[in-house]
């Protein structure tokens, strides 16, 4: 990444919005100490608070706090920073920024002073990305997986993949050159087991990114199975409030209903569908027709049945149809009816849950099944955040990958092996940032919030 200068000195409030005990104004760029000592008077030493009176351009006392010095480039942004901590009022802070605007500063954008750490080779990109996702964390485990990846956990495994990656690249390139002698190099069964381990570290890495964006992103899970059991009532049990309409009138759920809630610290998407049935009336069937897209779209599918029946011949028809990609929980609901004590179980090859939506029993077990499946039980160590990006770069640099392993098995194309891994190390470089378009940098900052 080459360095950029900036010389612009940008400024932003760094508290939110509103009233508080503190404001804080942060600038940072090469006229940061310089509009720092008019404001507050003479800088204190690098990185040491100092009480000042606050002035703007005119000379007249706005506030007074601490002023702090960070000098480049062992700064957050690897430039000049100062740090203005006043009182938190919004026309306070207003005035603080207005004035240091007019000595020669400007408002910065959503994720300037992220970027500049970024661009100055501070922080890469993940770790950019994970300052944000700190910031938004839903729940604590998120909190605690972004830190993970500010830490730099994420990209030193994809640093460590990108090294293993250019060797390999070594190794191909320069037993081409040498491919008029006896040797045959690339035969060499220690090439294949370093490549086929890389391989083997990508998958790994695709699990433990997916889980983290799953911890951010959430999960997607949709109810499921004929009319009147309990589908809706499930979907009210979950989000703790009547989202949706529950009826003892069948196919009272025409339309997909989506809510979003934080289910023990995972955040889920549970989408509501249309009982899956036969119907003459074209809005039901408009109805099942966007259930069935609905169930294209999520991981997890929960197949509800009333416990009093269970798993009916037009159910086991139903649940053959449901998408492969989806993980299946068949939930036999009503069990307060059943007089069936809530638990676990298989049956038809499906796990089971037995509960009952109208009274909350059972929930527990749904919770844990839900968190068991997305990887993200609270034991589970060591995860760090992720997001979409990285998990599809990920896997775009796995393919690339298996496509070297199967050109230089055939040994046909080992010229090919090699171009194959230079482009699954780019797609790596992506995920910190050492390979990216402006684009893309745009619209990861852009989406920050001010004065982070
Ligand atoms: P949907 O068509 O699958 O969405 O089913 P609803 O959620 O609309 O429920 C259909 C009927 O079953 C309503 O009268 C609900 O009150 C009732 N119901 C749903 N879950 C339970 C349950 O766990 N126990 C009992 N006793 N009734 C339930
Ligand atoms: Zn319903």
């Amino acid at each position: 990444t080459s360095v950029k200068t900036n010389t612009e000195t940008i400024a932003a409030v760094a508290t939110p919005p509103g009233r508080g005990a503190l404001g804080i104004l942060r600038l940072s760029g090469p006229k940061a100490a310089h509009i720092a000592e008019q404001i507050a008077g003479t800088l204190p030493k690098a990185r040491q608070a100092a009480l000042r009176h606050f002035r703007d351009p005119h000379g007249t006392v706005i506030d007074q706090g601490l002023l702090l010095y960070f000098p480049g480039p062992n700064s957050f942004t690897g430039e000049d920073v100062v740090e203005l901590q006043g009182h938190g009022g919004p026309v306070l802070l207003d005035l603080l920024l207005r004035s240091v605007c007019a000595l020669g500063a400007r408002v910065a954008r959503p994720g300037e002073f992220s970027e500049r750490a970024f661009l100055n080779n501070r922080i890469d990109l993940a770790q950019a990305e994970a300052i944000a996702d700190l910031i938004d964390a839903a729940s604590a485990q998120a909190a605690r997986a972004a830190s993970r990846s500010l830490d730099g956990e994420f990209s030193k495994r994809i640093h460590a993949l990108v090294d293993e990656l250019i060797q390999l690249r070594v190794f191909i390139e320069g037993a081409l050159d040498f491919s008029d002698e006896d040797i045959d190099w690339l035969a060499d069964d220690k090439l294949r087991t370093r490549l086929a381990t890389l391989i083997e570290h990508l998958h790994t890495l695709i699990t433990q990114a997916a889980r983290g964006r799953r911890l951010r992103e959430g999960i997607t899970v949709t109810l499921t199975g004929q009319p009147n059991v309990g589908k809706s009532t499930l979907l009210n049990r979950l989000a703790g409030s009547d989202a949706a309409i529950v009826t003892e009138i069948a196919g009272t759920t025409r339309d997909v209903l989506r809510e979003n809630i934080v289910l023990d610290d995972l955040p889920l998407t549970v989408v509501d569908t249309a009982g899956l049935r036969e119907s003459d009336d074209p809005v039901e069937r408009e109805g099942i027709r966007r259930a069935w897209a609905a169930l294209a779209q999520a991981e997890i599918a929960l197949y509800l049945v009333d416990d009093r029946v269970g798993i009916t011949p037009e159910d086991q028809a139903l649940l053959r149809q449901l998408p492969t990609q989806l993980k299946v929980l068949v939930i036999a609901n009503k069990c307060d009816l059943s007089g069936h004590p809530p638990n676990t179980a298989t049956s038809h090859d499906y796990e089971l849950i037995r509960l009952s939506a109208a009274d909350g029993a059972g929930m527990e077990l749904l919770t844990e099944a839900i968190k068991r499946i997305a990887g993200v039980t609270d034991n589970a160590e060591g995860i760090f955040s992720a997001r979409t990006r990285h998990v599809d770069a990920l896997r775009r640099a796995l393919a690339f990958s298996q496509d070297a392993q199967a050109r230089l098995l055939e040994g046909v194309t080992p010229e090919l092996a090699a171009e194959e891994l230079r482009l699954a190390q780019e797609a790596l470089a992506e995920i910190t940032g050492q390979f990216s378009s402006d684009d893309l940098l745009g619209k990861i900052f852009s989406q920050f919030c001010i004065g982070k």
